[in-house]
């Protein structure tokens, strides 16, 4: 079994050495940081991945001829399954579950902060009193860039009275959203309507709004549920069903 570790922001130079099949598992999943060579993951923030495409021939489903790869994000181990999407009729890549996997979201969106404050309920040390950190906060000097978790559209970029400050919030498509608050400033470009990449400098870290630190407080919510940025891995992009996923689940039976 060929295995092939690489940090998020490295990937293009981990590609170089591998074959083009894994090129395009890995560009579907991560594009690198804008401007940036390495060092835009946290110590966890790894994927490695296992591809089993050395399997012998016969194992494999000719209807999807599938390229299963274990991505191990930290502690998590997640199986992922190049399927044919019964939907489009293309390829696609799914998880164990049959959840279509889009694109990882960074969960970094400032590389060069410190992680602070992370999901839950805290005391607030400006409001005085205890509520819920519906966010992850990352730590970094005022003028730090902060970069798009995801490829989505700007649907807002200005300033919020609710302590936020600054704010961009990105719809990402299929319910995901992710916000980036307390902005000293926007990059160049960025307003509502605009599409950005993953990995593109979006703007830079402030302390605008309620804020006692320079800081970016990063959110993402699905279906306008707040979750914690850190245990979301992949942007879901449906799942299978009915027939659709019996099909797929004795697909994954017969190639374990
Ligand atoms: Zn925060």
């Amino acid at each position: 079994m060929l295995l092939a570790a690489l940090s998020l922001s490295a990937c293009t130079t981990t590609a170089e050495t591998s074959p083009p099949t894994e090129t395009s598992a890995i560009d579907h999943f991560v594009s690198p940081i804008q401007g940036k060579e390495e060092g835009a993951t946290g110590p966890d923030d790894r994927l490695r991945l296992s591809y089993a495409a050395d399997k012998p021939a016969p194992s494999r489903s000719p209807a999807s001829r599938a390229l299963d790869m274990v991505l191990q994000l930290g502690d998590n181990t997640i199986s992922v399954y190049r399927y044919r999407d019964p939907a489009s009729g293309k390829s696609a890549f799914f998880d164990g579950d049959g959840n279509k996997l889009g694109q990882y979201l960074l969960r970094n969106p400032v590389p060069d902060g410190k992680p602070t404050s992370g999901f839950g309920r805290r005391y607030h040390p400006v409001l005085g009193y205890s509520r819920m950190h519906s966010g992850a906060d990352w730590s970094a000097p005022t003028g730090t860039p902060i970069y798009a978790a995801a490829d989505g559209v700007v649907t807002f970029a200005g300033t919020r009275s609710g302590g936020e400050g600054k704010q961009i919030v990105i719809d990402h498509g299929h319910g995901y959203q992710t916000s980036y608050s307390h902005e000293s400033k926007f990059a160049k470009g960025i307003k509502a309507g605009v599409h950005v990449e993953q990995g593109q400098l979006i703007g830079y870290v402030g302390r605008t709004g309620l804020a006692t630190g320079s800081h970016l407080h990063y959110e993402v919510s699905i279906n306008g549920t707040k979750v914690d940025p850190r245990k979301v891995h992949f942007i879901r992009e449906g799942r299978l069903e009915g027939a659709d996923l019996a099909r797929f689940e004795k697909y994954v039976k017969e190639d374990a």
